[in-house]
């Protein structure tokens, strides 16, 4: 992309209510990514609406929160989700400038997965006014073989927002995916108490999705046993969310024989990418030399399975 692409945008009813803008790409290969045809461009060959001038999209999210639509959906702020925003970050700046050129006191959501560097978030929390923000993993090779991406710089920054910023965290969330993260999922409440036990939690329902398209979804237990993990580790204030229950199975896969991947939820994320073509073990996409041939960005699911 030489320009930043807006995918979509839309007023949206989840909270925070708000008129999100969808950016384009993403710095992570998720193999459960819900946003894939997003995530992806350009490698995938979706179509997006394109680069829009940041004054005229400005204009747009403040009319479309003012809008009587807007109004009666509880809209308050402009969300930038993905995709992930921070790959756009000069571009959301000035989008952000300009809409609060039109509305001094407009507010504004980061959605972000959490990969930047230091001084990148310390640009976002400048013009942020409230983060949602995904830990997907606690282990490196889980965060590895799920995403493609180290997970250091993740919980570095989660605990930079909890201790600098903890008044613009909307939430921590946690997609619970069944035999993958599962495990990791006390781990990750345990870091976040360490912090604070009054940080908000969100634990999502794994959707089956792009690469793990047929994988089980999240079971009603599962996501009651991750409430009961976080008050165990101490956090006071969590909840769940997303559908459950419905069936799957781990069918398409080969167990990878390589012994890139110890624990159980990072071998059955490895042996996903494995199968459909990912050679690079552990997984990391931003130093794969594989990557310009990488078969994972290009999957439409459907097609593949
Ligand atoms: S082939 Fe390389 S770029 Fe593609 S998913 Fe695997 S590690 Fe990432």
């Amino acid at each position: 992309m030489l320009l930043p692409e807006v995918a979509s945008r839309t007023l949206h009813p989840a909270p925070p209510e708000s008129y999100t803008i969808f950016t384009g790409g993403c710095n992570f290969k998720c193999l459960h990514c819900q946003n894939w045809s997003i995530s992806q461009y350009p490698d995938n060959g979706m179509r997006v609406d394109g680069f829009v001038n940041p004054a005229a999209l400005a204009r747009e999210a403040v009319s479309a929160i003012e809008s009587p639509a807007g109004r009666l959906m509880g809209a308050d702020r402009i969300f930038f989700s993905g995709g992930e925003p921070t790959i756009h970050l000069p571009y959301i700046e000035k989008v952000v400038f300009e809409a609060r050129k039109l509305n001094r006191s407009c507010k504004v959501n980061f959605d972000t997965n959490g990969f930047m560097t230091e001084s990148s978030l310390e640009r976002i929390l400048d013009f942020t006014t409230s983060m949602t923000f995904d830990i997907k993993a606690y282990h490196d090779e889980i965060h590895r073989a799920m995403t493609g991406a180290p997970v250091e710089p993740v919980l570095r920054n989660a605990e930079i927002v909890a201790t600098r910023a903890p008044e613009k965290l909307w939430e921590y969330r946690i997609v619970v995916i069944p035999g993958v993260n599962e495990e990791d999922v006390g781990p990750i409440c345990r870091f976040l108490a360490r912090l604070s036990g009054d940080l908000p939690v969100c634990f999502l329902a794994f959707r089956p999705n792009f690469v793990m398209e047929n994988h089980p979804r999240a079971s009603r237990g599962l996501m009651t046993k991750c409430l009961s993990l976080a008050s165990e580790a101490g956090l006071r204030n969590t909840a769940w969310a997303g559908v459950t229950g419905l069936p799957g199975s781990f069918r398409n896969i080969d167990t990878l024989s390589d012994a890139a991947y110890e624990r159980a939820g990072a071998k059955t994320a490895g042996s996903y990418a494995s199968s459909h073509g990912c050679e690079t073990h552990p997984r990391d996409c931003g130093t794969c030399p594989a990557s310009d041939a990488c078969t994972i960005k290009r999957i439409i699911p459907g097609k593949s399975c």
